[in-house]
C-alpha cells in the first residue's frame, strides 16, 4: 500500500508519518529527510538540493521523481511505502502514478494534516533536529531529556536552516502556491482524508490511522496489504 502525507511545514508530518509506518509495518521516507542527509553528506544530489533547501524553494520535479523511483524499486518498498513530503507538485503527483501505474500499484491513501499558519511557524520556530540521525525535537512540546543532545543517537541538536522565519515565509509561499492544488488533485479523486493537526499527537495518530482502515488499507495493526 502507498500512503501519502500532504500538510504545510509545521503540520507534524514526520511525527506521524514515522508513528503510521510503525504501525503499518512498512517503511516510511521523508523526501526532506533524504535531501538533507545528501547536503550532509556532500552529493551530487546534496549540491543540487542545497541553493533550493536554504531559501525555502522546491527541488525541481525531474530530481524527486527519480529519487522517489529509487525508494520504490528497494525491496523493503515491494509491501508499501509512506511518503512524507512527497508529492508536492501537481507534476511530482502524475509522475508518481505513472510510475505506480507501471508497477501495477497505485495510490491507496493521501492523508491531509490541516493547521493554521500561525501555529505551524510557532511549532517551526521551536524545532531542533540532529544531523546525525535526523531526529526531530520541539523545545516546547518535546524537549530532549539532556538540552541540546539528541535523545536517539547523542548528537547535537541545532535549528533546521530553514526554519528561520524568511525562509519559511517562503516555504508558506511554495505550499500555497504549488502543493495546494496537490490537496485538489486527490480531493477530486476521492482519495483525501483531512486530520485537523492541532489535536494531541496520539489522537492525530488514532485518526489517521483509522483513515487508513477506511481507505482499506491494513486488516489489523501490523497488517498492511
Ligand atoms: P521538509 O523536510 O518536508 O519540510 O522539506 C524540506 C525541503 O526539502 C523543502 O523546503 C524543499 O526544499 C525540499 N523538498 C522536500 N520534498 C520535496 C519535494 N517533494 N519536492 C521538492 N522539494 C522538496
Amino acid at each position: 500500500m502507498i500512503v501519502i502525507f500532504l500538510g504545510p511545514p509545521g503540520a507534524g508530518k514526520g511525527t506521524q508519518a514515522k508513528r503510521l509506518a510503525a504501525e503499518l509495518g512498512i517503511p516510511h521516507v521523508s523526501t526532506g529527510d533524504a535531501l538533507r542527509s545528501a547536503v550532509e553528506r556532500g552529493t551530487p544530489l546534496g549540491r543540487e538540493a542545497a541553493q533550493y533547501l536554504d531559501k525555502g524553494l522546491l527541488v525541481p520535479d525531474a530530481t524527486m521523481l527519480s529519487l522517489v523511483a529509487e525508494f520504490l524499486d528497494r525491496a523493503e518498498s515491494a509491501r508499501g511505502l509512506i511518503l512524507d513530503g512527497f508529492p508536492r507538485t501537481t507534476p511530482q503527483a502524475e509522475g508518481l502514478d505513472a510510475l505506480l501505474a507501471s508497477q501495477g500499484r497505485a495510490v491507496h491513501c493521501v492523508l491531509l494534516l490541516d493547521i493554521d499558519e500561525e501555529e505551524a511557524v510557532r511549532r517551526l520556530t521551536a524545532r531542533v533536529w540532529c544531523p546525525r540521525c535526523g531526529a526531530i525535537h520541539n523545545l516546547v512540546t518535546d524537549r530532549p531529556k539532556v538540552e541540546g543532545c539528541c535523545d536517539d543517537c547523542g548528537g547535537r541538536l541545532e535549528p533546521r536552516t530553514d526554519d528561520v522565519r524568511h525562509v519559511i515565509e517562503a516555504r508558506f509561499e511554495e505550499y500555497e502556491r504549488l502543493t495546494q492544488p496537490v490537496v485538489e488533485y486527490y480531493s477530486s479523486r476521492g482519495r483525501l482524508k483531512t486530520v485537523d493537526a492541532r489535536q494531541p499527537i496520539d489522537q492525530i495518530t488514532r485518526e489517521l490511522t483509522a483513515a487508513v482502515q477506511a481507505c482499506g488499507g491494513f486488516d489489523s495493526p501490523g497488517g498492511a496489504r
